[in-house]
């Protein structure tokens, strides 16, 4: 082909920038581009920033312009490419899983920020999904035996996959929390959960790519009972975790008190209640009495 008819990177840029404006704000059309023609041109970030005059494959140009229109379609820029990256490690991910949310590496975050100090113990993370919030605990808590269950089979499939992508071991059981009667662990010095928490209304609000294509199984939660897998887990965790055990939830932030009361219900102690990076109510944290 001749260089004068080859694309560059700024003529991708500006193809996705036309081609999404219906679908996402300008900076996310940006942010989606650049992750885009970096995975698929295997060039950095950087790279790309610096030489934006850069020609392109013919083949590549191609792959590039199939997902666009996959883009087009709303479908999320993470299920495409079947990677997404949290806490610094890599996972797969497919639409039998969430994708996995900077909100939810705070949590894990805060885990591992007053775990630290244990010098062993078990960890179990319940509706683990694509099994971030188990992995990313493992790996820096490689103290700990770290076990996790999900009511979705995929799910499970897809969270062992990314045990072996990221070298550690958890040990992944397929279970729903609904029948927590039914579960057999040792008892824990952490229970960990990001449930579905979405309500019917908040669907209303939400961007069709999160309800068009993510499982509706990790996001949604019956309109008469928006709390179900708090009470559960938390009636769960009263069973399952040692004396002085920590439990950590994400939450949704219409529901901060709520959860708290649940909790102090449930005889909890120490809870505390914290906000994400974009100020919203998010996460909380409790230890068992
Ligand atoms: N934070 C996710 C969202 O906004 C929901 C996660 C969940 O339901 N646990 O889509």
């Amino acid at each position: 082909m001749l260089l004068c008819c080859m694309k560059t990177i700024n003529d991708v840029f500006a193809e996705y920038k036309k081609g999404l404006g219906a679908v996402y704000e300008l900076n996310e059309i940006e942010a989606i581009s650049l992750l885009t023609i970096s995975e698929v041109c295997n060039l950095s970030k950087a790279k790309i920033k610096a030489f934006p005059e850069t020609t392109i494959a013919a083949k590549v140009a191609e792959k590039l312009e199939d997902i666009l229109v996959e883009l087009k379609a709303g479908k999320p820029i993470q299920y495409i490419l079947g990677t997404t990256e949290f806490y610094g490690l890599p996972f797969l991910v497919n639409p039998s899983v969430l994708i996995p949310r900077p909100e939810t590496e705070e949590l894990v975050e805060w885990a591992i920020s007053l775990a630290g100090n244990e010098q062993k113990g078990n960890i179990l993370d319940i509706g683990t999904g694509s099994g971030c919030i188990a992995i990313s605990l493992k790996k820096n808590l490689p103290q700990f035996d770290v076990s996790a269950i999900d009511i979705s089979a995929e799910a499970i499939k897809t969270a062992e996959s990314n045990a072996v992508l990221n070298k550690v071991d958890v040990n992944f059981i397929q279970q729903d929390i609904l029948k927590y009667a039914e579960i057999e662990l040792p008892n824990s010095s952490i229970i960990i959960s990001n449930p579905p928490y979405v309500t019917l209304h908040d669907k209303t609000q939400m961007h069709t790519n999160v309800t068009d294509f993510e499982p509706h199984t990790a996001l949604f939660v019956p309109k008469n009972d928006p709390l179900i897998f708090y009470k559960a887990i938390a009636d769960f965790a009263l069973l399952n975790l040692l004396p002085a055990g920590l439990l950590f939830f994400e939450i949704n932030e219409s529901y901060g008190e709520e959860t708290v009361k649940i909790l102090a219900d449930k005889q909890f102690k120490n809870i505390e209640l914290r906000k994400d990076m974009s100020g919203r109510d998010r996460m909380v944290k409790a230890v068992n009495h």
